[in-house]
Protein backbone atom coordinates (compact mmCIF):
# COMPACT_ATOMS: atom_id res chain seq x y z
CA UNK A 1 0.00 0.00 0.00
CA UNK A 2 2.66 2.56 0.45
CA UNK A 3 5.05 3.05 -2.18
CA UNK A 4 8.77 2.92 -1.49
CA UNK A 5 10.68 6.12 -1.54
CA UNK A 6 14.19 6.85 -2.16
CA UNK A 7 15.58 10.54 -1.37
CA UNK A 8 19.11 11.92 -1.80
CA UNK A 9 20.14 14.70 0.59
CA UNK A 10 23.02 16.22 -1.36
CA UNK A 11 23.69 18.26 2.28
CA UNK A 12 25.85 21.32 1.34
CA UNK A 13 28.08 19.13 -1.81
CA UNK A 14 28.04 19.78 -5.35
CA UNK A 15 28.89 22.65 -7.65
CA UNK A 16 26.57 23.94 -10.86
CA UNK A 17 28.56 21.26 -12.85
CA UNK A 18 28.67 18.65 -10.72
CA UNK A 19 25.08 18.87 -10.05
CA UNK A 20 24.27 18.63 -13.82
CA UNK A 21 26.20 15.40 -13.92
CA UNK A 22 25.19 13.98 -11.24
CA UNK A 23 21.51 14.74 -12.50
CA UNK A 24 22.67 13.49 -16.02
CA UNK A 25 23.67 10.29 -14.32
CA UNK A 26 20.10 9.57 -12.60
CA UNK A 27 18.36 10.19 -15.42
CA UNK A 28 20.02 7.63 -16.80
CA UNK A 29 20.11 5.03 -14.16
CA UNK A 30 17.08 5.37 -12.42
CA UNK A 31 14.66 2.57 -12.48
CA UNK A 32 11.04 2.97 -11.79
CA UNK A 33 9.96 0.80 -9.53
CA UNK A 34 10.13 3.79 -6.34
CA UNK A 35 9.37 7.16 -5.98
CA UNK A 36 12.84 9.31 -6.10
CA UNK A 37 13.35 12.97 -4.78
CA UNK A 38 16.44 15.17 -5.02
CA UNK A 39 17.12 17.80 -2.30
CA UNK A 40 20.20 19.63 -3.86
CA UNK A 41 21.65 23.05 -2.06
CA UNK A 42 19.09 25.75 -2.68
CA UNK A 43 21.32 27.56 -5.39
CA UNK A 44 20.74 24.11 -7.72
CA UNK A 45 17.01 24.19 -7.34
CA UNK A 46 15.78 26.10 -9.93
CA UNK A 47 18.02 23.95 -12.71
CA UNK A 48 17.14 20.66 -11.36
CA UNK A 49 13.56 21.01 -11.25
CA UNK A 50 14.25 22.05 -15.41
CA UNK A 51 16.87 19.14 -16.02
CA UNK A 52 14.71 16.47 -13.88
CA UNK A 53 11.31 17.49 -16.36
CA UNK A 54 9.38 15.50 -18.06
CA UNK A 55 10.36 12.44 -14.68
CA UNK A 56 8.34 11.83 -11.71
CA UNK A 57 11.94 12.40 -9.59
CA UNK A 58 10.66 15.29 -7.25
CA UNK A 59 13.22 17.74 -6.46
CA UNK A 60 12.89 19.40 -2.52
CA UNK A 61 14.53 21.53 -0.51
CA UNK A 62 16.86 20.78 2.50
CA UNK A 63 15.27 23.41 4.62
CA UNK A 64 12.40 26.13 4.78
CA UNK A 65 11.61 28.99 6.62
CA UNK A 66 9.25 28.95 9.26
CA UNK A 67 7.87 32.29 8.35
CA UNK A 68 5.18 33.40 5.48
CA UNK A 69 7.40 36.01 4.48
CA UNK A 70 9.24 39.11 5.52
CA UNK A 71 12.50 40.86 7.09
CA UNK A 72 14.05 37.13 7.56
CA UNK A 73 17.08 38.14 5.86
CA UNK A 74 19.09 35.18 4.17
CA UNK A 75 16.00 32.38 4.92
CA UNK A 76 14.20 30.93 2.12
CA UNK A 77 9.99 30.85 2.28
CA UNK A 78 7.71 27.68 1.46
CA UNK A 79 6.04 30.16 -0.81
CA UNK A 80 9.59 30.53 -2.78
CA UNK A 81 10.27 26.68 -3.15
CA UNK A 82 6.42 25.93 -4.25
CA UNK A 83 6.90 28.90 -6.81
CA UNK A 84 10.18 27.17 -8.55
CA UNK A 85 8.42 23.61 -8.53
CA UNK A 86 10.06 22.12 -5.47
CA UNK A 87 7.18 19.37 -4.25
CA UNK A 88 9.16 18.53 -0.57
CA UNK A 89 11.56 19.96 1.96
CA UNK A 90 13.68 18.20 4.71
CA UNK A 91 12.68 19.40 8.43
CA UNK A 92 14.14 19.46 11.47
CA UNK A 93 17.65 16.87 10.05
CA UNK A 94 19.50 16.12 12.92
CA UNK A 95 22.62 18.77 11.45
CA UNK A 96 19.83 21.41 11.88
CA UNK A 97 18.60 20.11 15.15
CA UNK A 98 22.36 19.74 16.56
CA UNK A 99 24.15 22.83 14.45
CA UNK A 100 21.40 25.36 14.36
CA UNK A 101 19.54 24.95 17.17
CA UNK A 102 16.40 23.95 15.15
CA UNK A 103 13.22 23.20 17.58
CA UNK A 104 10.61 21.48 18.15
CA UNK A 105 8.31 23.80 17.38
CA UNK A 106 10.26 25.71 14.45
CA UNK A 107 9.74 21.92 13.01
CA UNK A 108 6.01 22.13 13.42
CA UNK A 109 5.75 25.66 12.02
CA UNK A 110 7.77 24.72 8.98
CA UNK A 111 6.00 22.08 8.70
CA UNK A 112 2.72 24.41 8.60
CA UNK A 113 4.24 26.43 6.10
CA UNK A 114 4.94 23.24 3.49
CA UNK A 115 1.62 21.91 3.99
CA UNK A 116 -0.31 25.83 3.27
CA UNK A 117 1.48 25.88 0.13
CA UNK A 118 1.35 22.76 -0.85
CA UNK A 119 4.50 20.71 -0.44
CA UNK A 120 5.16 17.42 1.70
CA UNK A 121 6.97 17.68 4.61
CA UNK A 122 9.73 15.24 5.44
CA UNK A 123 10.33 15.36 9.06
CA UNK A 124 13.25 13.99 10.33
CA UNK A 125 13.73 12.46 13.92
CA UNK A 126 16.20 10.41 15.29
CA UNK A 127 18.37 9.80 18.63
CA UNK A 128 22.00 10.21 19.31
CA UNK A 129 24.50 7.54 20.57
CA UNK A 130 24.29 8.51 24.34
CA UNK A 131 20.38 8.51 24.19
CA UNK A 132 20.66 5.11 22.79
CA UNK A 133 22.97 4.23 25.16
CA UNK A 134 20.95 5.17 28.12
CA UNK A 135 17.94 3.24 26.35
CA UNK A 136 16.07 6.52 25.90
CA UNK A 137 16.18 6.22 22.10
CA UNK A 138 11.92 5.68 22.25
CA UNK A 139 11.26 8.37 24.22
CA UNK A 140 13.43 11.34 22.11
CA UNK A 141 11.55 10.16 19.31
CA UNK A 142 8.02 10.18 20.69
CA UNK A 143 9.62 13.69 22.15
CA UNK A 144 10.49 14.97 18.45
CA UNK A 145 7.06 13.43 17.40
CA UNK A 146 4.75 14.93 20.06
CA UNK A 147 3.82 18.51 18.51
CA UNK A 148 3.31 17.29 15.08
CA UNK A 149 0.99 14.18 16.45
CA UNK A 150 -1.10 16.79 19.19
CA UNK A 151 -1.36 19.73 16.35
CA UNK A 152 -1.67 18.33 13.06
CA UNK A 153 -4.82 16.34 11.28
CA UNK A 154 -5.38 13.44 9.26
CA UNK A 155 -5.58 15.33 6.02
CA UNK A 156 -1.60 17.37 7.42
CA UNK A 157 -0.49 14.09 7.68
CA UNK A 158 -1.20 12.88 4.43
CA UNK A 159 1.38 15.55 3.21
CA UNK A 160 4.03 14.24 5.65
CA UNK A 161 6.75 11.82 5.41
CA UNK A 162 8.87 10.51 8.60
CA UNK A 163 12.82 9.83 8.35
CA UNK A 164 14.23 8.15 11.04
CA UNK A 165 17.95 8.50 10.90
CA UNK A 166 19.76 7.29 14.33
CA UNK A 167 22.49 10.44 14.40
CA UNK A 168 25.25 7.97 15.52
CA UNK A 169 24.60 6.74 11.49
CA UNK A 170 24.64 9.61 9.71
CA UNK A 171 27.55 9.88 7.74
CA UNK A 172 29.71 7.38 10.02
CA UNK A 173 29.49 4.45 7.70
CA UNK A 174 27.49 2.35 10.94
CA UNK A 175 23.90 1.28 9.89
CA UNK A 176 21.37 0.51 12.05
CA UNK A 177 20.80 -3.18 11.74
CA UNK A 178 17.11 -3.97 9.74
CA UNK A 179 15.91 -5.05 13.14
CA UNK A 180 17.07 -2.11 15.07
CA UNK A 181 15.56 -0.33 12.18
CA UNK A 182 12.45 -2.00 12.27
CA UNK A 183 12.19 -1.66 15.73
CA UNK A 184 12.08 1.99 15.61
CA UNK A 185 10.27 2.21 12.37
CA UNK A 186 7.03 -0.18 14.30
CA UNK A 187 7.62 2.17 17.44
CA UNK A 188 7.36 5.47 15.56
CA UNK A 189 3.99 3.99 13.40
CA UNK A 190 2.71 3.10 17.02
CA UNK A 191 2.81 6.73 17.75
CA UNK A 192 1.30 8.07 14.79
CA UNK A 193 -1.46 5.76 15.76
CA UNK A 194 -2.53 8.34 18.39
CA UNK A 195 -3.50 10.84 15.23
CA UNK A 196 -5.37 8.05 13.67
CA UNK A 197 -5.13 4.40 12.23
CA UNK A 198 -5.33 5.30 9.16
CA UNK A 199 -2.53 8.30 9.47
CA UNK A 200 -0.30 5.08 10.96
CA UNK A 201 -0.92 2.78 8.00
CA UNK A 202 -0.36 5.12 5.20
CA UNK A 203 2.52 7.65 6.43
CA UNK A 204 5.74 6.52 4.51
CA UNK A 205 8.40 5.95 7.50
CA UNK A 206 11.70 6.20 5.81
CA UNK A 207 15.58 4.90 7.32
CA UNK A 208 18.00 7.17 7.05
CA UNK A 209 21.99 6.60 8.14
CA UNK A 210 24.52 5.24 5.88
CA UNK A 211 22.60 3.67 3.52
CA UNK A 212 24.41 1.92 0.29
CA UNK A 213 23.09 -0.20 -2.61
CA UNK A 214 24.73 -2.97 -0.46
CA UNK A 215 22.82 -2.56 2.02
CA UNK A 216 19.34 -0.98 1.41
CA UNK A 217 17.91 -4.44 0.50
CA UNK A 218 17.71 -5.67 3.71
CA UNK A 219 16.38 -2.44 5.19
CA UNK A 220 13.94 -1.93 2.85
CA UNK A 221 12.41 -5.50 2.84
CA UNK A 222 11.86 -4.86 6.54
CA UNK A 223 7.50 -4.60 6.93
CA UNK A 224 8.16 -0.90 8.17
CA UNK A 225 10.79 0.80 6.65
CA UNK A 226 9.30 2.28 3.53
CA UNK A 227 12.07 3.60 1.79
CA UNK A 228 15.32 5.84 2.80
CA UNK A 229 16.91 9.14 3.01
CA UNK A 230 20.13 8.90 1.76
CA UNK A 231 23.03 11.43 2.09
CA UNK A 232 27.15 10.55 1.17
CA UNK A 233 26.00 7.74 -1.14
CA UNK A 234 23.16 10.04 -2.73
CA UNK A 235 26.67 11.98 -4.53
CA UNK A 236 27.29 8.79 -6.41
CA UNK A 237 24.38 8.77 -9.81
CA UNK A 238 25.35 4.77 -9.61
CA UNK A 239 25.18 3.95 -6.28
CA UNK A 240 21.99 6.02 -5.64
CA UNK A 241 20.61 4.34 -8.40
CA UNK A 242 21.40 0.92 -7.03
CA UNK A 243 19.85 2.19 -4.09
CA UNK A 244 16.62 2.72 -6.06
CA UNK A 245 16.84 -0.76 -7.33
CA UNK A 246 17.06 -2.30 -4.28
C1 LIG B 1 21.57 12.20 5.99
O1 LIG B 1 22.29 13.17 6.07
O2 LIG B 1 20.34 12.38 5.99
C2 LIG B 1 22.17 10.87 5.89
C3 LIG B 1 21.39 9.84 6.10
O3 LIG B 1 23.51 10.81 5.60
P1 LIG B 1 24.38 9.49 5.26
O4 LIG B 1 23.58 8.66 4.29
O5 LIG B 1 25.64 10.02 4.65
O6 LIG B 1 24.61 8.78 6.55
Amino acid sequence: MRRLLVAGNWKMNASADMAEQLLAGLRAALPAECDVAVFPPFPYLSAARQQLSGTEVVVGAQNVASEESGAFTGEVSAAMLADIGCGMALVGHSERRQLYGETDYQVLAKVRQLLSHGLTAVVCVGETLEQRKAVKEESVVAEQLSLLISELSDADWERIIVAYEPVWAIGTGETASPEQAQAMHAFIRSELAKVSRDTAEKTRILYGGSVKAANAAELFSQPDIDGGLVGGASLDATEFAGICRA
